[in-house]
């Protein structure tokens, strides 16, 4: 058995009235993903449990077949696991933005897209200069570098991811909690730092915002995930996507992780290319999961054109392939679905329960409609603990 999963990151949305009230899923054309639901079955998953933020690193472990509320530690440690930084059961990992704080106000979860060069040289020299036992720095891409911390101290502390408090006041969301003060401190010897380092100076001079502060948060301890051969059967797994977050799931799930040449999370990614080698992968691996962050990223910019236009390449450029490839195995499954919504609207990621659409050996056809939110609720089939969804699709819908 063949089995494929493709991920159009938040491609679920709302009615949007700049497409007469269809949704971006509606409005595109998915000859595939519509084969998919009509010759197999839709339905909805609900991969956001209550009590979490909505999220990939949440939603994609959930439909992979993890319950988030006993596995789900933090965002930082599955970056940490995508780096194959080593963690220790008693080790702590910070997710250590660089942001840009002007008067007080988050200004910029991203210190204006700072790049790799000037983001490692603020984190070396922070790294240098400040005095903190126990805690290493890791550069990583533009402002996501990360945090170890593997000294005696135990941390309970509450901490707001940055790109959630656009234009409101910092302040108010500094770590608080046990071991708050340790976590502070770092942060306030960046800000004093930072203030006239040169690459900041150069960083105004050409107008961007400059990188004010280090912001801490996404912390946890290294998840104890079973590999997913030991949980599912399934001997061997494979993962393509451009974000760091599910190479880290991937490796902590035991599987392959497997780059393609100009695959981004825009909507410049080499869409051609992800379809290539996902369908490429099918002939390597018992499992091939395919994620594309484009209609996320699309969503969070308010874009909708760009938003339908990612599905839809989505569709010619990596389902449709994948689709021909699975039929020349004797026995295969398929499931598109995005992880969670992303509303063009909000600019945020939704809480709806998202769409999914499964066709392969064993799945027979219950509702012959094409694929979008409303023909999925319509159908009648819904999974409430989205962790459940693994075992179904593994089943060919017959649990
Ligand atoms: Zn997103």
């Amino acid at each position: 058995m063949k089995y494929a999963i493709i991920i159009p990151d938040g491609a679920a949305d709302e009615p949007l009235p700049e497409l007469d009230g269809k949704t971006p899923l509606e409005a595109a054309h998915t000859p595939n993903m519509d084969r998919v639901a009509m010759e197999g079955r839709q339905g909805l998953v609900r991969t956001v449990p209550e009590g979490f933020e909505s999220g990939s690193d949440v939603a994609t472990m959930c439909l992979l077949g993890y319950d988030p509320k006993v596995y789900h530690t933090g965002r930082a440690p599955l970056e940490a696991a995508a780096r194959n930084i080593p963690l220790s059961a008693t080790d702590w990992v910070f997710r250590c933005n660089l942001v840009t704080v002007a008067d007080g106000i988050m200004k910029d979860h991203s210190a204006g897209g700072i790049t790799d060069a000037e983001a490692a040289r603020l984190i070396h020299d922070l790294a240098r200069t400040v005095n903190a036992p126990g805690f290493e720095f890791y550069t990583g891409v533009s402002y996501r570098n990360l945090l170890v911390y593997r000294g005696g101290q135990d941390f309970a502390v509450t901490t707001k991811p940055p790109h959630e408090i656009p234009d409101e006041r910092a302040e108010k969301y500094l770590p608080r909690g046990t071991g708050a003060a340790l976590l502070r401190e770092i942060i306030e010897a960046s800000a004093a730092l930072f203030e006239k380092h040169e690459i900041n100076q150069t960083r105004l001079q050409v107008g961007r915002n400059p990188a004010t502060q280090v912001w801490l948060w996404g912390q946890g301890h290294a998840p104890a995930m079973p590999k997913f051969k030991e949980r599912f059967g399934v001997t061997s797994g494979c993962m393509i996507t451009g974000v760091d977050l599910l190479r880290g799931l991937a490796v902590l799930l035991g599987w392959q992780v497997q780059e393609v040449e100009g695959m981004t999370s825009f909507h410049d990614t080499n869409y051609v290319g992800q379809g290539q080698v996902t369908a490429d992968m099918i002939d390597k691996y018992d499992l091939v999961f395919s994620h594309i962050e484009a209609p996320d990223e699309a969503s969070h910019q308010a874009d909708w054109k760009t938003k339908v236009a990612a599905i839809e390449h989505i569709d010619q450029y990596v389902v449709g392939p994948v689709l021909e490839k699975l039929q020349t195995f004797p026995e295969w499954r398929l499931l598109v679905m995005p992880d969670h919504p992303t509303n063009v609207g909000t600019r945020k990621h939704g809480y709806a329960p998202a769409p999914f659409a499964m066709a392969g050996t064993r799945v027979r056809s219950l509702l012959r409609a094409p694929y979008n939110e409303r023909n999925a609720a319509a159908a009648d089939l819904k999974i409430e603990h989205g962790h459940e969804l693994m075992e179904y699709f593994l089943r060919g819908g017959n649990l």
